[in-house]
Order: structure tokens, then C-alpha cells, then sequence
């Protein structure tokens, strides 16, 4: 199985979380590996994370996953045809 970006970023915060079964885990882990909108988008979610602590209670702000998934859609649309 090939993740796309898509795929990836659905499964992000788990994936931070450490909350991704193996298999998966991995498949996003390389998938990171070579895709550089993905790792940007995995440090800024994980900049996120670390701001609202660690008290396993956190939540995005409300919109924030939409927004972000708008601004990647752009970048994906820039970096395919740019
Ligand atoms: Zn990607």
C-alpha cells in the first residue's frame, strides 16, 4: 500500500501521537522520509502539539485541520505544476 499526502495528513496527529498501528506507522514514516510538504506539515502540527502541552486533552483549534488541508491542497497544486 502507497499512502498519498492526503492519506498521511488524515492520520498525522495519530500518527504524533503514536497512536497508528505498525504497519501504518511505517508506511507514513517513509512516506515522510521523501516528502517534503508532508514533513512540513508534520512540524508545524507537531509545533502545534507541543504549545497545548501534554495532557493528552488537546484539540486543534476549531477550523484549524480544514485551513490546513486548503493551504496543502495549494502547495500540492504549486509544487505539481509549479
Ligand atoms: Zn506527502
Amino acid at each position: 500500500m502507497v499512502l498519498n499526502c492526503k492519506h498521511v495528513w488524515e492520520h498525522i496527529s495519530e500518527y504524533l501521537d503514536d497512536s497508528l498501528e505498525e504497519a501504518l506507522r511505517e508506511e507514513v514514516q517513509r512516506h515522510l522520509d521523501h516528502c517534503e510538504v508532508c514533513s512540513a506539515v508534520l512540524d508545524s502540527t507537531r509545533n502545534i502539539l507541543v504549545l497545548t502541552g501534554d495532557d493528552r486533552t488537546f484539540s486543534l483549534p476549531l477550523g484549524f485541520s480544514e485551513r490546513l488541508h486548503r493551504r496543502l491542497d495549494d502547495e500540492m497544486q504549486r509544487s505539481l505544476h509549479g
